[in-house]
């Protein structure tokens, strides 16, 4: 059986006429996950098992939830318990994580890199996240009740590092993080999804107009919308749904509002972060689409997170074309197993909600191993 690599190796049949390549471009296109490591596969399976199961992943969300709060003792401090901290980075953290030191994320871009991505967008873990509700700041090291004098401002950012030790933390790492990227690669921005942003982007649209520089669109569904002010968020999945698709696709038709058609569209490169099959095979067969009919759009990338959708992004890879496109990147996260708890935290909740999602991952995992195990006992 083979351990690392494409799944399996491209062996062919005596009399077959198809080269190598053309022979793994076939099992690829069929078998998208054949792509994935062995040890990757069966970690993924692992995962995919607990979070497809709610009698196992609410209990693992529990215990994730509480190594969260900063504790002083040994005993349930993930960076000073041994036998904790080997178990959480085999299991959740190798799964979604790039790593704790540069060289193993130096390591996993490689990796990733090796199995066909375009770069990894890589962000540092450390975050702390507002909820409306409680109007609590919470995250490592930050649990801050906000009140009207401790509100960021443009003046107490600028004096970051007086006010707020966690903000120049997040600064100097963020800065090691840039350090570590080569070229194709790119640090994450934030652009949060929310019923005001054709607004937010048609006021971008018109500063890259005025200023005349390509604007840099990263369209995400939005990920806080349990604690963010649920009035400010569409109403239903299926209103996000059709927000998310219309943005990508006037953007790729390069007409978006009044850009496009009483206005010159800017220069604009689009980047769809999304684990939904349907945006992200759409917007790609629509670029298609127009590229052949000689018809304007503009450049698109594709990124998933890193441990979840490996269908979607392989799916995408397998469709590579002479143009190099679609380009599919891997967004990682990196940090002390501390410092990415919140993080995991997040990624399990992401998948008890997205329950089609999950299943439908967890289905497509097991239809890969049961194929490896059968080709494995030819
Ligand atoms: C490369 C990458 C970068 C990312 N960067 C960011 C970032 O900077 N900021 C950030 O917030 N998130 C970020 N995310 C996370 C992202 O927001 C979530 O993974 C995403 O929301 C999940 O949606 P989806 O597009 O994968 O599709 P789906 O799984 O089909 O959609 C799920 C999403 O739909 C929305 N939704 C679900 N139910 C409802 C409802 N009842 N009403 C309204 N909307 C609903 C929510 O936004 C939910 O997350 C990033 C993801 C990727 C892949």
């Amino acid at each position: 059986m083979a351990i690392d690599g494409a799944y399996p190796p491209a062996t062919l049949p005596a009399g077959d006429t198809k080269t190598e390549s053309e022979s793994a471009a076939i099992t690829a296109a069929a078998h998208p996950l054949s792509a994935l490591p062995t040890p990757v596969l069966l970690r993924s399976l692992l995962i995919a098992t607990i979070s497809s199961k709610p009698s196992l992943l609410i209990p693992s969300l529990s215990a994730l939830s509480f190594l969260c709060k900063p504790r002083a003792g040994p005993l349930l401090n993930v960076d000073r318990n041994p036998i904790l901290h080997f178990i959480l980075k085999a299991t959740f953290y190798r799964q979604f994580c790039a790593g704790e030191t540069p060289d193993e994320v130096r390591s996993t871009i490689r990796q990733l890199a090796g199995m066909g991505f375009q770069g990894t967008i890589m962000t540092y873990a450390k975050e702390s996240v507002f909820d409306a509700k409680t109007k609590m700041q919470t995250g490592l090291g930050v649990s801050t009740k906000m009140s009207g004098k401790q509100e960021v401002t443009e003046p107490t950012l600028a004096r970051g590092e007086a006010f707020c030790p966690q903000i120049e933390a997040w600064r100097k790492e963020t800065v090691e993080t840039i350090e570590l990227l080569g070229a194709n690669d790119y640090l994450a921005l934030k652009l949060a999804y929310l019923k005001s942003t054709p607004a937010t982007i048609a006021r971008h649209l018109q500063a890259a107009s005025d200023v005349g520089f390509t604007l840099g669109l990263k369209l995400v569904r939005g990920a806080y919308i349990f604690s963010d002010e649920r009035s400010l968020i569409h109403e239903t999945k299926a209103d996000t749904d059709a927000a998310y698709n219309g943005i990508a696709q006037g953007v790729l038709c390069r007409q978006l509002g009044a850009f496009g058609t009483e206005k010159p569209f800017p220069s604009v490169e689009l980047f769809l972060a999304s684990h939904n099959k349907e945006s992200v095979m759409k917007a790609h067969a629509l670029r298609l689409q127009r590229l052949k009919e000689g018809l304007p759009t503009v450049p698109v990338g594709f990124g998933q997170l890193h441990g979840i959708s490996d269908e979607v992004s392989f799916r995408l890879l397998t469709l590579k074309n002479e143009r190099n496109e679609p380009m599919v990147y891997k967004c990682s996260t990196w940090g002390r197993l501390s410092e990415c708890l919140a993080y995991l935290v997040r990624r399990a909740v992401e998948n008890r909600d997205a329950v089609g999602r999950t299943e439908d991952e967890y289905r497509a995992l097991k239809r890969e191993m049961a194929r490896r195990s059968w080709y494995s006992l030819l």
